[in-house]
This record gives C-alpha cells, structure tokens and sequence, in this order.
C-alpha cells in the first residue's frame, strides 16, 4: 500500500545529510491530499499550542505533520492515512517517526493510520 519507493520517486537529491521531513496526509484511496515539510524558520500558533501540551513546549517551528494538518484543515473529513518520511542523501529511509507535540495534533485530527520511515523501511502504527 505504501513503499519507499513512493517516497524517493521523482524527488531531488539532497547534499545535506537528510532530506527535510515529509508528512503527506492520504485519503482512502491513498491520493495525496497534501504535502507538508519541516520548517526551521516558520512558527505557527497551532504548532506553539500543541507544543504547549507536552514536554516540549519550546517545538514551536512548524513540524511537517503539524504543517500538513493546517493545510488540510478544510478537508480532514477526507484524510484517512498519514505518511511521515525522510531519507537521507544515499535514498535511505531514516527515522521519521512523529514527535509528542505531532502525536497530539494526529490524536486531535482522529488519523488512524499512521505510517512512518525507520531506518529498515517503513512501520505501521494504528492509533
Ligand atoms: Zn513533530
């Protein structure tokens, strides 16, 4: 249903160590919904307040799942999956697996399948 594969197709290389952190939100026909990546420079209220919740209320720059949801925010009715990667400049996954604050912000959002890189692929977690 989803591969690594999907993630590295038709992406540019990188020449840092890792490529930005993808989150894609997916409806039940596995359609990209939207795309969303980290941001070190970007702030958003629903990131501080999300932050704000967990052990680390200093997570204030935009997360890429955090940053796919606000994009959605018309259309979470039609999201069924969130797919979370990052690979580094060789094309291999590293691990992308969603932070405290991320998990609140999915928990809110009521996304059940969660998919995420690690370093030996891909992993499933059901919420
Ligand atoms: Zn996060």
């Amino acid at each position: 249903m989803f591969s690594f594969n999907e993630c590295t197709e038709g992406r540019p290389r990188t020449r840092k160590k890792y490529h930005l952190l993808t989150a894609e939100l997916r409806d039940k026909k596995g359609r990209i919904i939207v795309s969303a990546t980290n941001s070190y420079k970007k702030t958003h209220p629903m990131q501080k307040h999300w932050a704000s919740k967990t052990t680390k209320p200093d997570a204030i720059y935009l997360h890429a799942e955090v940053h796919a949801l606000m994009r959605a925010r018309y259309q979470l009715h039609l999201v069924h999956s969130l797919h979370v990667f990052r690979y580094d400049a060789h094309g291999n996954p590293a691990p992308a697996k969603p932070c405290p604050v991320c998990q609140q912000a999915i928990a809110w959002a009521k996304i059940k399948h969660v998919y995420f890189t690690c370093e030996d692929g891909i992993e499933y977690e059901r919420h």
